[in-house]
């Protein structure tokens, strides 16, 4: 993805104005006052399952173990095959096409499990298990950017499979091809697999279904602050935000106001309320974001824990909708 970093830059010079927008979009009833003690809530109270981020992580290490994941490699066809073991007992829909870059021609696999409800609509939650292509020929794994977020869906597929969902129909999407060809980041060719999908949706009608479109990217750093998107819906947003203080999470919500170029945006161009739930503050001044400094010792389980926990939390939020 790539932040818009005069912007970035704009906010990290004026504080006072990004929190002024945070609080806009932050309603105050979801603020606790000063010195309130925070109580976490434990168990889960809407009777869901725990998501388990001792298993997520292990979801996340051994993605990793396959190495480097460009389109186009052999261990990208790996992590695809891993993908599909996971999933060998669910309903599974690939969306396969090729692609024609000044690199060259790549097959691109959109991978969508689909988990019934009883509701009429969709609500999408999905991350890109590319990693980066300019970065190829290094040792880059992309622990946290492409494996902490593919692993977290994993996890949330184990959560919703077996029961008939009482709720939005949720689909789980791990998309391909989102990073750039070229570094520094260009617009034209990145976000293939998302800008197919949202396309062929908007085609065949599917896309009006879709409630929600809920983004995972860069969500497993330890120091873990997800940002509060500009380019998402502010609706949305505030859903998540009030999901997270039902679970105790907030302080790890909404720090900062940046707007981010990422998956979502062919889903937010066509009118689908989309968030983007992303911690681009990996390292000081995000150091590690593409380097090959993004490695496992930078994640904690409690950090996949805390997003998978308040996505579902915000899914239940959705479904009552
Ligand atoms: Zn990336």
């Amino acid at each position: 993805m790539r932040v818009f970093k005069i912007i970035g830059l704009v906010c990290f010079l004026s504080l006072v104005a990004c929190s002024k927008q945070k609080d806009a979009a932050s309603p105050a009833t979801t603020s606790p006052p000063p010195g309130r003690i925070e109580i976490r809530v434990t168990g889960d109270s809407s009777g869901g399952a725990s998501f388990n981020e001792i298993r997520a992580m292990r979801y996340v290490k051994e993605i990793v173990a396959l190495g480097p994941r460009p389109i186009g490699s052999a261990n990208h066809k790996k992590v695809e095959d891993y993908i599909h073991a996971h999933l060998k007992d669910d309903m599974v829909e690939d969306d396969s096409f090729t692609i024609d870059t000044t690199e060259g021609k790549f097959p691109v696999h959109n991978i969508i499990a689909k988990f019934p409800g009883t509701k009429d609509g969709i609500i999408v939650i999905a991350s890109h298990y590319d990693t980066n292509y300019p970065l190829r020929d290094t040792s880059y794994i992309g622990a946290n950017d492409g494996a902490s977020s593919s692993a977290l869906l994993l996890e949330i597929a184990n959560q919703l499979r077996g029961t008939k969902r009482d709720g939005y129909s949720v689909w789980l999407l791990w998309d391909d091809a989102e990073e750039s060809m070229r570094l520094p980041w260009f617009d034209p060719e990145s976000l293939y697999g998302v800008r197919h999908l949202a396309q062929k949706w908007q085609d065949d009608g599917t896309l009006k279904k879709i409630k929600a479109f809920l983004l995972e990217d860069m969500i497993g750093d330890a120091d873990l602050n997800i940002e509060h998107e500009e380019n998402s819906t502010p609706w949305l947003e505030d859903l998540i935000y009030q999901s997270a203080t039902r679970r105790g999470y907030q302080s790890h919500f909404f720090g900062r106001t940046i707007p981010i170029d990422d998956d979502h945006l062919p889903f937010v161009q066509r009118g689908v309320p989309s968030a983007d739930l992303i911690d681009l503050d990996y390292g000081y001044g995000n150091v590690f974001h593409h380097t090959t400094q993004d490695t496992l010792d930078k994640l904690s389980p409690k950090s996949l824990e805390i997003v998978g926990t308040v996505t579902l939390e915000t899914v239940r939020a959705l479904d009552k909708k």
